[in-house]
Order: C-alpha cells, then sequence, then structure tokens
C-alpha cells in the first residue's frame, strides 16, 4: 500500500501525537499484529491508537467472550461521519464480540435540545443502518432503560463536579441534565458487562473522545472492590472496599495463600487466574467486577470540501438516503488534490494524501487494497483526470449506497422493535 497515507493530514497529526503522548494512547500497530485478520481501518492507518486492546485482540483470537459497543446521539440523520465506527462495530461482532448500541437520547434531548420524537425518528435511522451493515446484538434507547439508569446512578457516587470541569469545561451555568447525560454515557460503556457478565469490553471511538474513555475507567476502576497485583514472586489481592466476607472468600478460594489486614497474597498462579476468581468473589458479594473498558481511536475523515466534516455542514458529508443529484454534485465540487492545469497533471501527477476523493476511497469507498494502491498509482503519474477519478468515486458511491438503502429498508422492522 502507498507508504505515506497520511489521512489525518495537517492538524490531525499534532493532536495524535499529542495525545499519544500525554495520555498513554498506545500505536494499533503491534497489537494489530496479533488478530487473526487485520481489518482495513487498522492496515490503513484509519484506527492509529488504542488502550488495552490487547485483551481484545487475546478474546478474538481465543475465541473468548468479550463485548464491543458504541452509542450514537440522534441529534439529526446518519451520515458518511458515522460510518466508520459503524463498521469497527460490525467488524467485532464478526470476531464474536457481543455487540451493544446505545441511542442517546437521552443527551440528545438534554445537550441539543432535540424532542423525544425526534431522538425516536432519528435514532431509528442509525440503527437501519447497523443493521444493515451486518450488526447484531442489543440495541436500546437511553431514557428506556431502566437498569442502565441504575447503572448511571451508581456511577455517579464516584465522580464529582470538579472533575467534570476539568474534563468538559462544566461551569455554574451548565445544566445540571449535561451532567446526568455524561454520566449516562458513563454507564453505556460498562452496561454490556453488568448485561451480560464481566468481559474485556472494545468502544471504537474518535480521538477527541479519549476523556470520556479515561473518565470511565476511572470509574469503573472505582466501583471495582479489589485490585489485584503482580508482585514478583506472588500476587497481591487488594480490598479497596470490598466487605470483610469477600476478603475472607478470597482467602479461602487460594489454598495457601496468607491473608494480612486488607490484603491476601497468593503465590504459584497466573495473574489471569487469580483475576478471574477474584472478579466472581466480587459478583457473588454484590460487587461488578468490571473489565475497564478498552478503546480503539480512529481520526476524522475529513470533509468533502476539504474542511471538517460536520452535520452543520452539508456540503461536507452526505446522508445514507440523501437524492443522486445532491451526492453528485457535492463529489464533483470536492476537493481534490489535482494541479491547476491539465498539463500539469500529467507532468506532475496529483497528491491523493491532500485530497477529499482520495480518503472517500480510502475510508470507504475502495475495500480491496490493490485497487486503492492502483488509484494512488494512476493519480500519482498522471495517467488519471481529477474529472474521472470522481466519476469512478461517483459511481462507487452511488452504487454502495443503494445497496445500503435497501439493506436498510428490508431491515426496518428491527429497528423498530428496539
Ligand atoms: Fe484526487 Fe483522484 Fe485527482 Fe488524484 S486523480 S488528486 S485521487 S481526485
Amino acid at each position: 500500500m502507498h507508504s505515506e497515507v497520511n489521512p489525518w493530514s495537517n492538524n490531525q497529526t499534532v493532536d495524535v501525537d499529542r495525545l499519544f503522548a500525554d495520555f498513554g494512547i498506545e500505536p494499533v500497530s503491534e497489537v494489530a499484529r496479533r488478530l487473526p485478520e487485520v481489518p482495513s481501518f487498522m492496515r490503513r492507518g484509519i484506527v492509529v491508537g488504542h488502550r488495552d486492546y490487547n485483551l481484545v485482540a487475546d478474546a478474538i483470537q481465543n475465541r473468548t467472550p468479550f463485548h464491543v459497543l458504541t452509542g450514537f446521539m440522534p441529534s439529526g440523520l446518519p451520515h458518511l461521519g458515522h460510518l466508520m465506527v459503524m463498521k469497527e462495530v460490525v467488524w467485532h461482532v464478526q470476531q464474536g464480540g457481543n455487540g451493544y448500541v446505545a441511542v442517546a437520547d437521552r443527551e440528545a434531548h438534554a445537550v441539543r435540545g432535540i424532542s423525544w420524537e425526534k431522538c425516536r425518528e432519528y435514532g431509528k435511522e442509525y440503527l437501519k443502518a447497523l443493521y444493515a451493515l451486518g450488526f447484531e446484538g442489543t440495541t436500546y434507547y437511553q431514557s428506556k432503560n431502566d437498569r442502565l439508569k441504575d447503572l448511571a446512578f451508581e456511577a455517579s457516587t464516584k465522580v464529582n463536579f470538579s472533575e467534570l470541569a476539568a474534563i468538559y469545561g462544566f461551569g455554574p451555568e451548565t445544566s445540571l441534565s449535561h451532567a446526568v447525560s455524561v454520566i449516562t454515557q458513563v454507564a453505556d460503556i460498562l452496561f454490556p458487562q453488568l448485561d451480560a457478565g464481566p468481559a474485556p469490553t472494545i468502544v471504537p471511538v474518535g480521538l477527541d473522545q479519549d476523556p470520556h474513555i479515561r473518565l470511565t475507567r476511572d470509574v469503573a476502576y472505582k466501583l471495582r472492590m479489589f485490585t489485584v497485583e503482580d508482585r514478583g514472586d506472588h500476587i497481591s489481592v487488594r480490598s479497596k472496599n470490598a466487605p470483610e466476607e469477600a476478603l475472607e472468600a478470597v482467602h479461602r478460594a487460594f489454598p495457601g495463600s496468607k491473608k494480612y489486614a486488607g490484603h491476601v497474597d497468593v503465590a504459584g498462579l497466573p495473574q489471569r487466574q487469580v483475576e478471574d476468581a477474584v472478579r466472581e468473589i466480587e459478583i457473588a458479594h454484590g460487587g461488578f467486577g468490571f473489565y475497564l473498558p478498552s478503546s480503539t481511536y480512529h481520526i476524522f475523515m475529513p470533509g468533502l470540501q476539504g474542511g471538517k466534516m460536520s452535520s452543520s455542514v452539508p456540503e461536507s458529508s452526505f446522508g445514507f438516503y440523501e437524492s443522486e443529484k445532491s451526492i453528485k454534485k457535492k463529489v464533483m465540487a470536492a476537493k481534490t488534490g489535482g494541479r491547476m492545469t491539465l498539463e500539469e497533471q500529467k507532468r506532475l501527477g496529483g497528491e491523493p494524501d491532500a485530497c477529499s476523493v482520495y480518503l472517500l476511497n480510502l475510508f470507504h469507498m475502495l475495500e480491496d487494497d490493490a485497487e486503492l494502491a492502483d488509484l494512488v498509482r494512476r493519480c500519482e503519474s498522471g495517467e488519471l483526470t481529477c474529472g474521472q477519478c470522481k466519476k469512478e468515486t461517483l459511481e462507487r458511491v452511488n452504487a454502495f449506497l443503494r445497496e445500503l438503502r435497501d439493506k436498510m429498508d428490508a431491515v426496518e422492522h428491527l429497528a423498530e422493535e428496539v
């Protein structure tokens, strides 16, 4: 594949470097190699980083349980910009993950003032698209999920306002409903483990969502009764807030272990095995036994016009049911990496890295790596004109959307049943 692909281009590169350096996000390339099949979004540098993805890679490899979840805020119709996360979730479901999708209607209502009726209408479109792309699993609306609300309340006991101020910039004027929607999202991420039992959980997000992942991992940690640490010659199981009977149960579970005030030392067993047993004891004593959620981070596809892709900039993206005429106009007007004149284009070739049309192909429209490499070759050699390239891309877009819409129509009943 083209080695200089840099779809995040100028400003996003800075964010990637800063997030990696400041917050300990790991590059995804190494852990991706452990997967039986490396998905195109990892091969192509769209997913760039992760936290604890090794737990999920192991689960995929060993065929042990894991969850995958995402949430969509139904503040408008789904569009091109939502497709990457949808594909990542579907891919993980296909690798054996238990799929969960939350429709964040409480957030859309609280933060964007969307009516409940509209939330339902938009939410249905997101779910249709997901099912059409191959999603299987559990979907819910936040406002209709009582167990989620109880979990959110429990989570709220571990977060205070100064943390919310530091992470989200909450001030004295911030509506309390914003805090409720933040904690509901924390609960969304932990919900699969409450619903189907503790297991590694992957949350594919954009790089801008990392503060939220950090908050949720912090809450998950605080909701645990025990920590399990490898001390070299033994494993130390420490009580954070476990009842004495639970600590006693840990001691009994490991013959030969030594019990002290607040901790039990276990020797001669692998850490994973101790962790699993402790998790079960925790649950038997009313705890959650949560794994800290894992995350992957993708960069964003720029808008077709070259700026940011956003629902508020119609020419930057297109909806799944948008008319062919309107999509044609947007693709044909997209920012390219072409030269000023045809003569220059033929002589110097185009610059795919700076081209929205190329990125549209890289992100979504050309699944085959060889075809993508061929597009780059034809562009850089000057063989391909931008006009022709746009036409070919438009055909791919139309074919993709025709198929997606047919499938979305066919799965409408699934989205209704939620
Ligand atoms: Fe972009 Fe295609 Fe033009 Fe190359 S030929 S710059 S990929 S539109």
